[in-house]
């Protein structure tokens, strides 16, 4: 059986027919070797990186942006978002900070990945307003 997939490696996103037949993967569609290796990922150990948001305690700065390090198994996304989900960043982390080391033991790290949350804390310990104040 023929399955169809786009590689998401680069923007071309080729569309790849992918046959695997006696446990030899024939991709054709791709325009360079990396659609082989999407294909062949795909179909034996599908990985994803997960580029989200997490809540704080803050009502000026709701969320903060994250994303992982490095990609995880697909199958894994929906267990590390519900690690998120119930998170309230109260610290002033700032882009590459760890929110998360070695999240779910997957070998990527939950990092943030924008200032916005430290500069507005910065900016109200310079106003004598306190950081933990929501
Ligand atoms: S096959 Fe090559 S050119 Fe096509 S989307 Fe994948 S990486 Fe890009």
């Amino acid at each position: 059986m023929i399955k169809e997939m786009i590689c998401i490696t680069c923007p071309n996103g080729c569309a790849l027919q992918v046959e695997e037949k006696d446990g030899a993967i024939t991709v054709t569609g791709n325009k360079c070797p990396r659609g082989v290796a999407f294909a062949t990922a795909e179909l034996t150990h599908p990985m994803r990186t997960i580029c989200s948001t997490v809540r704080t305690i803050y009502k000026e700065v709701p969320v903060i942006p994250v994303r992982v390090t490095t990609e995880i198994p697909k199958q894994r996304i929906f267990d590390v978002m519900r690690v998120l989900d119930p998170i309230r960043v109260d610290q002033p982390l700032g882009r590459g900070d760890v929110l998360i080391a070695d999240v779910l033991g997957l070998g990527a790290d939950v990092i943030v990945t924008s200032n916005v949350l430290k500069e507005y804390l910065a900016d109200r310990i310079l106003k004598g307003e306190g950081k933990h104040e929501q």
